[in-house]
């Protein structure tokens, strides 16, 4: 999986240590185990995806994580990307929609000994006590700039969003004073953010 990340242009050492570290299969249902490290989405249960490890470490490399960082996970899914950060050194945050997934992720994370500090709720109101991050990775597409994140950045973070609902668009943002400096990385194909509010 690695050298495949590798060819593919990924070039962070320490992403690709991340990826090396973390076994994958480990985050994916037994049926789906075979399947652990080819570069594709597979499903998690509750109609949710584990990412494809492609657009994992895209966005774990745009998020330029360094040691110590506080770092902000929008969708925790299947805890995968959540032991990338803590591999990478992040005090990581990490909130889910449903609670399911949260207890599944919580469950593997501790067992493989991955300390991340894990919530239920909705991740597009971020987490404005615990703010300012270094980072923020939403792994679900936004219909719209999710206001709330953009003001929970330090100085310098980033902040890493598909958004759209029929067309995709992973965008970078870079907090620079009061200004975010928006980046076009390339299309893409999230599952929807939940925005609605719990029934
Ligand atoms: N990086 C994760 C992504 C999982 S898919 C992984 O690869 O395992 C996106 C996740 O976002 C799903 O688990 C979904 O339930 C969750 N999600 C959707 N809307 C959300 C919201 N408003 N707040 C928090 N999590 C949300």
């Amino acid at each position: 999986m690695v050298e495949r990340l590798r060819a593919g242009g990924i070039a962070d050492l320490a992403v690709l240590h991340a990826f090396d570290a973390v076994p994958r299969h480990e985050f994916v249902p037994e049926a789906m185990r075979h399947r652990a490290y080819e570069d594709v989405p597979l499903p998690i249960g509750s109609g949710q995806t584990i990412s494809s490890p492609t657009i994992h470490a895209i966005s774990l490399e745009l998020a330029e994580v360094d040691e110590g960082d506080r770092v902000l996970e929008v969708g925790t899914g299947s805890g995968f990307q959540t032991a990338l950060l803590a591999e990478l050194g992040a005090e990581v945050f990490s909130i889910e929609r449903l609670p399911e997934l949260s207890a599944r992720a919580g469950e593997i994370l501790s067992r493989l000994g991955y300390a991340a500090r894990l919530g239920v709720g909705d991740g597009g109101q971020g987490l404005p006590d615990h703010a300012p991050f270094a980072a923020i990775i939403v792994g679900a597409a936004a219909a719209e700039a999710p206001g709330a994140l953009f003001a929970q950045l330090s100085e310098g973070g980033r902040l890493i969003v598909p958004i759209g609902v029929r067309e995709q668009v992973l965008y970078r943002y870079v907090r620079r004073g009061a200004e975010f400096v928006r980046e076009r990385i390339s299309g893409a194909r999230f599952v929807p953010l939940i925005e609605q509010p719990l029934g």
